[in-house]
């Protein structure tokens, strides 16, 4: 069942997801060649709690931390640990709050210092796939609208998506309906939705260099390609209200 929000329930989400946002932000400023991921695991969580809120992913289904670190080759649900950033890795962090009942959830893929040009080219290719989405969301519009719109960025550039994850509603639970799929199949045009006021989606594509398959590590968590080619995520939480489409997770220029 797919909740809608109220104008209030979005304003708290909005806030949720600015926390979240400044967070991200800080953890791509840190993102440096020697840092380990626990130490930017550590920073968010402590950015989280001083304004009040909670890392909403320390203890879902029982993971560890507050962000999730994923590096190169791993694409989402990385655990952080000692791992020391290198100078040319990417590292994709994912940061979820809670705030007052409400969840934010937002999704950035680093470059650590140098990184070789095909590394740029994902990040530029991911992001783009990502504001094509936004751009594709309208009040009234269809959840394939936003699908295709990510698979035909990814599909310009040459590279593959990973179909094995989604975006979702995200509300006062991370997980919400509607799942929000990077890429159209008949499953998806069978079960279309409206794009009603009320509701809030995180969108999130996952793009990669070679294979879109992936595996999980030994770790339970971690999801890695299946190839070992690099992998991108980018991730805003968005809501479609009376007045537009709004990114809740795009800092609005207030900075950590
Ligand atoms: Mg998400």
């Amino acid at each position: 069942m797919m909740v809608l929000k109220t104008d209030r329930e979005i304003a708290l989400l909005r806030e949720a997801g600015q926390i979240a946002a400044e967070a991200l932000a800080w953890a791509g400023r840190n993102a440096v060649p020697g840092r380990t991921t626990a130490e930017l695991d550590a920073g968010v969580e402590a950015m989280i709690r001083a304004r009040g809120a909670m890392p909403e992913f320390k203890g879902y289904h029982g993971f560890p931390a507050s962000i999730c670190a994923s590096v190169n080759e791993e694409v989402v649900h990385g655990i952080p640990g000692n791992r020391v950033l290198e100078e040319g890795d990417v590292i994709s962090v994912d940061v979820g709050v809670r705030y007052r009942d409400f969840v934010g959830d937002t999704a950035w893929t680093f470059p650590v210092g140098n990184v070789s040009a095909a590394a740029r080219r994902l990040l530029k290719a991911t992001e783009e796939a990502l504001e094509a989405a936004i751009r594709a969301a309208r009040v009234g519009g269809r959840l394939s609208e936003i699908a295709r719109a990510v698979q035909r960025v990814a599909e310009s550039y040459g590279y593959s998506l990973v179909k094995d994850y989604a975006g979702h509603g995200v509300g006062r639970q991370m997980h919400e309906e509607p799942q929000v799929p990077n890429f159209v199949d008949a499953h998806l045009l069978r079960n279309d939705v409206i794009l009603e006021e009320g509701l809030v989606i995180a969108i999130e594509p996952m793009l990669c260099a070679g294979t879109g398959q992936t595996r999980v590590a030994g770790d339970r968590w971690t999801v890695l390609t299946a190839d070992g080619g690099l992998a991108a995520h980018f991730e805003h939480s968005v809501a479609f209200t009376g007045s537009g489409v709004e990114v809740l997770t795009r800092l609005d220029g207030r900075t950590a």
